[in-house]
């Protein structure tokens, strides 16, 4: 057993309000400068939808990471074997258009525009150009507005009623949902293994991920073969950059800035022991549906006596092993097993865990189509089909999602039984 520490990150999707604080944050914070304009290291997108860059999960587009190839990993970049993508260019590079032109907002407006009957607001303009973007084509959040954009086209005379009633059968059908993303500081990154200089490293001590900007020298690699696509070119520095998790604040004991300033209160930092050794057999098991449990098989107790002998040995201190021992993230990834890993079939074996969102399927257990005592949901009473949680969460596997969302149901109506100041809350569910 080679024990290892690492700091890990539950979001619970539940109460995700969409809000972008925690962008905002990260941004003003990490981003906010010349050559990364449009790098988000944290983002918010909304679910099922583009994404951010666009189509991120769209593997066979971007074919990098790992894959599993006569029962070995075998790492590919655009589609290629490692060394073959060095020797030639760099292949597939999400672009500019992938990211969305970064904006601005021209504040001057409000102050040129003269009177008019309806208060102005700033109108968005383009980072690059300079120029006014009437019409933004797309965006990570694109998909709310089309509701609206029904409504709007509903009223054109030429809008074809069969088109029409069958769009209007899909948005009934609609849901939505919230998706912060980071960095998932991975047990087996794809870019740490993609990066021909060296320059990124998984830290020993605590896990984070980060690129050495000195070792760097922007082949981009690292952007191809991460498959969250979570690192980002700086066109200035010529070096590419990533998450860092925050490691100065984490070092001083503080929270990562998404974390502290998120409105929703949506983000769990917590320490893992895992062990080293059982990392190469989970990342390759055979079947995709198996990743999630072989994921967890590799985290180890942190109260079991002979995990904490070994942690010693191996030179983990005693605060890392308490701050193991009352982790929230060990709690509700590996206790309770609420919360599951962002599409464990990349093999990357990522550390920000999710909460899936039950709120959407309020109504369906009022109408009781969500069982208490284990029994499989109607997957069509569901707001958010189970199967579309399965996919993001679970490689498919739809049984660890209905143990997650009982359990919040569970305690959910555990908590609104509870009095307060002697009322008892009768709204349960
Ligand atoms: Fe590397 Fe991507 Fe994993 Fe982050 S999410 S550690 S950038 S492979
Ligand atoms: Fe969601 Fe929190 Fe970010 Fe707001 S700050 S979008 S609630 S994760």
């Amino acid at each position: 057993m080679k024990v290892r520490a690492q700091i890990g990150m539950v979001l619970n999707l539940d109460k995700c309000i969409g809000c972008h604080t925690c962008s905002i944050t990260c941004k003003n914070v990490w981003t906010s400068r010349e050559g990364v304009e449009y790098a988000w290291f944290n983002n918010v997108e909304t679910k099922p939808g583009i994404g951010f860059p666009k189509e991120w999960e769209n593997q066979q587009k971007w074919n990098g990471g790992w894959v599993r190839e006569n029962g070995k990993l075998q790492l590919k970049i655009g589609g290629k074997r490692r060394i073959l993508a060095n020797i030639f260019a760099n292949p597939d590079l999400p672009e500019i258009d992938d990211y969305y032109e970064p904006f601005d907002f021209d504040y001057q407006h409000l102050h040129n525009v003269g009177d008019t009957k309806h208060q102005p607001v700033a109108r968005p303009r383009s980072l690059i150009s300079g120029q006014r973007m009437e019409k933004i084509e797309w965006g990570p959040n694109w998909e709310e507005i089309l509701g609206t954009e029904f409504e709007k086209r509903k009223k054109d005379t030429n809008f074809n009623e069969v088109v029409q009633k069958d769009i209007y059968g899909q948005f009934e059908k609609t849901f939505m949902m919230y998706l912060p993303r980071l960095c998932e500081h991975c047990l087996n990154p794809a870019c740490v293994a993609a990066c021909p200089s060296g320059a990124i490293y998984k830290r020993e001590e605590d896990g984070i991920v980060l690129i050495d900007q000195d070792k760097c020298r922007g082949w981009r690699m690292c952007v191809s073969a991460c498959p969250y696509k979570k690192i980002y070119y700086n066109w200035k520095s010529g070096k590419s950059e990533k998450c860092t998790f925050c490691f100065p604040r984490i070092e001083a004991g503080q929270p990562t800035t998404c974390s502290e300033t998120c409105v929703g209160r949506i983000r769990y930092l917590g320490v893992l022991l895992y062990d080293a050794d059982r990392i190469e057999s989970a990342a390759c098991v055979a079947n995709e549906k198996d990743l999630y449990q072989a994921q967890l098989d590799i985290f180890l107790d942190p109260h079991d006596p002979a995990v904490i002998a070994a942690a010693r040995a191996e030179g983990i201190n005693d605060n890392w092993i308490k701050a193991a021992q009352r982790s929230p993230v060990y709690m509700m990834a590996m206790d309770w097993k609420v919360a599951l890993p962002l599409h464990p079939e990349y093999r990357t074996l990522p550390m920000v865990w999710y909460v899936p969102p039950l709120s959407p399927i309020q109504s369906a257990v009022q109408a009781g189509h969500v069982g208490m005592n284990g029994e499989i949901p109607d997957l069509k009473s569901l707001r958010i089909p189970l199967r579309y949680l399965a996919n993001m969460l679970t490689a498919g596997d739809e049984a660890p999602v209905v143990r997650a969302l009982e359990r919040m149901i569970a305690m959910r109506a555990f908590k609104r039984s509870q009095q307060v100041d002697g009322v008892e809350d009768l709204d349960v569910l």
